[in-house]
């Protein structure tokens, strides 16, 4: 990306930031903007594809806080549009420098007629900092990070699972391998520019930089383009990564796969993927944090009584004792199976007693009941005893 570029786009505007948001303000609304406009959530719609792009650049700058600083510092010299489009910069003349800026110091002693050694090499120094003859604007761009989403079954999410993805993005161009020449040939070093990917132009005292228009920026010229990326060494193909779910994630998760982004442009390295995961709910099972909770229905007289019930586990059965004079939902800890931990071991399994009500009986079973009933009254238990001033 050129400077030039720095200064025509306004990245907090396309996240929706303020100026001064924080690095998790800008996390939170890039992710939000790029799933809302994800080419898989949105195919064919190119405006959002465009979008998307805008907010991944924006991103790809703003999250990266070295890269911000120069950003920021970037647009504050250059605040007012001075830059490039008409007479080049004009000191004073309703733009660039702020007011407070002294001129005189970047002149130095000198001041009149300072021509080299001047301001243009102050611009000179902003434009090219990492040195070199390949200097900022020429440096190759990682690649963008691309964000994709997957839906994972309970059990899946919560034991660790191998997920196939499939997403179509740009990746290196395979008969170029990313270096956008066609093959036995390879891109030269830029002759206007000598690989800088700017140069400096001199308007009466002051020199400035700006993008090569000859290589646009990238520092070397391609004579033979690759037929297959036209030259830009990224093709648009759909792979399908196989990614590794860790165990234990939970809905909403957000995993990141080093490396398995975006193609950079000519050989740059790729940028990282981000998973969303979306957990789906189980018939069974919840989960509060590594704890594994279920409802498990039981009888009035296993309350009582007591009696042991097999329940499920992520991982088999295991047999479950409801003591006798178990409460109504009384929950029961069956430790260590849970959901497994990234620390290793697992949390416990919760296991939340609830009576099941006979919504009709036999009349066997009604005597039965009628003939009990009495026998709790004479055994002197008041359901009530205490409740509610009683
Ligand atoms: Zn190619
Ligand atoms: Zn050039």
């Amino acid at each position: 990306m050129s400077q030039r570029e720095w200064i025509e786009k306004d990245f907090y505007k396309e996240l929706g930031v303020s100026a001064d948001a924080s690095q998790d303000e800008i996390k939170k609304a890039y992710r939000k903007l790029a799933r809302d406009n994800h080419p898989d959530a949105r195919p064919g719609d190119n405006r959002a594809e465009e979008r998307f792009k805008a907010v991944s650049e924006a991103h790809a700058v703003l999250s990266d806080p070295a890269k911000r600083r120069e950003y920021d510092e970037t647009r504050k010299l250059f605040a007012g549009g001075g830059f490039g489009r008409g007479g080049g910069f004009q000191p004073g003349a309703g733009g660039g420098f702020s007011q407070n800026f002294d001129i005189g110091d970047i002149f130095g002693t000198g001041a009149a007629g300072a021509g080299d050694g001047g301001l243009g090499d102050l611009l000179g120094g902003l434009f090219n900092r990492g040195g070199g003859p390949r200097g900022a604007a020429s440096r190759p761009r990682r690649g963008a990070d691309v964000e994709t989403e997957t839906t994972l079954g309970f059990r899946e999410a919560a034991q660790g699972v191998t997920v196939p993805l499939r997403m179509t993005s740009p990746a290196p161009c395979t008969t170029c391998h990313g270096s956008g020449a066609k093959p036995g040939t390879s891109p030269r070093t830029c002759p206007n520019c000598n690989g800088a990917g700017v140069v400096s132009r001199n308007q009466g005292a002051f020199g400035f930089s700006e993008p090569c228009d000859e290589c646009r920026g990238t520092g070397s010229l391609i004579d033979d383009p690759c037929v297959d990326c036209r030259g830009t060494g990224v093709q648009n193909r759909t792979r399908t990564i196989t990614v590794r779910i860790p165990p234990g994630v939970g809905d909403g998760q957000r995993i990141r796969l080093a490396g398995q982004g975006e193609a950079g442009l000519r050989g740059a390295p790729s940028g990282d993927l981000f998973v969303t995961v979306h957990v789906s709910q189980d018939k069974v099972f919840g989960r509060n944090g590594d704890d594994l909770t279920l409802v498990l229905p039981v009888s009035y007289a296993e309350l009582v009584l007591g009696t042991t019930v097999s329940v499920p586990t992520l991982d088999g059965r295991v047999g479950v004792k409801v003591p006798p004079g178990t409460a109504d939902g009384r929950i029961l800890r069956v430790r260590g199976r849970g959901v497994p931990k990234r620390s290793g071991g697992a949390g416990d399994l919760l296991v939340t007693v609830k009576v099941a009500v006979p919504p009709k009986l036999d009349d066997n079973a009604v005597q039965a009941l009628q003939r009990y009933q009495e026998a709790e009254k004479t055994s002197g238990f008041d359901p009530r005893a205490g409740w509610a001033g009683a």
